[in-house]
């Protein structure tokens, strides 16, 4: 089997913990990547005076994958997020978020298993925003036929793929009729070519009350990114917390795969961190590889470690530590 070179970007905060387990349990699987390990976040500013130096982009660039930890974006002052600025440069405009029960980790559902696809170039994370005096500022929601329609598209095919039944179109067009307004019409234009999924929209508050009380009636969901940021956390608490979601982000040139979750700097360096999310997004890289087989490795080992409370970490109810957790699951292989 060829090798690939991956490009790794271990973060900071919890994300130098968590990267090191997930690279640790893809290795086990015998997987042949080679790892292009560089550095982002606020330790590279005063090295190559940003946060975000052109030879991680140039990385990425050349392999076309990579798997990142998570990064600490300061707030209200400094340089842009490393992180909306990665996706924004190397044009990774679908953020792909599946939500999936797993068995054994306490959740108050059982039965949830839907896909958050998020537009992750515009809307009010565009970064067109400023100051109007001393006492008022205005930032602007940007939303475009031409990313609607991608976004609309990716998550329709990812539907078709995945053998899934329904997408949802998730907006605010009853307040925001040109912007929101804009998205469902675009997106509902797509729909028109996929007469065999099922298309609905929902108003995204109406939504969070329906996620709470039915998740299992969602397949696909397709929102702006400002909404798709809010509703992947809401997700997330619906199939365990923030420990075990994993994501993607995914452009036409090249893909990024990273843990919901932030950089959780209250628990930094102490070992608490839970891996899940970011070894269930290096299986989902895998799987995008081509690496079915080392993904589907990946994923009875974790569902073999998660019976045993004892292994797990805090945020799962056990008593181990990141290292601890993921030792045990590269056992597992
Ligand atoms: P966070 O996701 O870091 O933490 C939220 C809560 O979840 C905290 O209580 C944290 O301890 C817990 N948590 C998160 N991941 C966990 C894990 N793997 N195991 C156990 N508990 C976990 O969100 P935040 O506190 O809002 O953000 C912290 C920093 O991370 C901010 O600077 C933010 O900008 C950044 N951030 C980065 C990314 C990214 O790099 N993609 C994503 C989100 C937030």
């Amino acid at each position: 089997m060829s090798s690939v070179t991956v490009t790794l970007l271990p973060g900071d905060g919890i994300g130098t913990e968590v990267s090191s387990a997930a690279k640790e349990v893809l290795t086990e699987t015998g997987v042949p990547i080679e790892w292009e390990v560089v550095e982002a976040g606020e330790a590279c500013i005063e090295k190559y005076g940003t946060p975000l130096p052109e030879h991680v982009l140039e990385s990425i660039k050349r392999n076309k994958v990579a798997l990142k930890g998570p990064i600490t974006t300061p707030v209200g002052k400094g340089f842009r997020s490393v992180n909306v600025t990665l996706r924004q440069s190397l044009g990774l405009y679908a953020n792909v978020r599946p939500l999936r029960t797993l068995e054994n980790v306490p959740s108050r559902y059982t039965n949830v298993d839907m896909v958050i696809v998020r537009e992750n170039t515009e809307d009010l994370y565009a970064g067109v925003e400023h100051k109007v005096g001393r006492d008022a500022a205005e930032s602007i929601k940007i939303i475009t036929r031409e990313a609607s329609e991608r976004i609309g598209r990716y998550a329709f095919e990812l539907a078709k793929r995945q053998g899934r039944k329904k997408v949802t179109i998730v907006h605010k067009a009853n307040i925001m009729k040109l912007s929101d307004g804009l998205f469902l019409e675009s997106i509902r234009h797509i729909a028109e070519s996929f007469p065999e999924i099922v298309c609905e929209d929902k108003i995204v508050d109406a939504l969070c009350m329906n996620l709470v009380q039915q998740p299992e009636q969602f397949d696909v969901l397709v929102l702006p990114n400002l909404y798709g940021d809010i509703v992947s956390d809401l997700g997330a608490g619906l199939i365990g917390g923030l420990g075990v979601a994993p994501g993607a982000n995914i452009g036409e040139d090249g893909a990024v795969f990273e843990a919901v979750h932030g950089s959780a700097p209250q628990i930094a360096g102490k070992n608490e961190a839970n891996p899940l999310a970011m070894i269930l997004s290096g299986a989902e890289m895998l799987e995008h590889l081509g690496y079915n087989d080392h993904a589907s490795q990946v994923r009875k080992a974790i569902d073999s470690v998660l019976v045993n409370r004892e292994l797990l970490t805090k945020d799962l109810g056990g008593n181990a530590g990141t290292r601890e957790f993921a030792a045990s699951i590269c056992k597992a292989i």
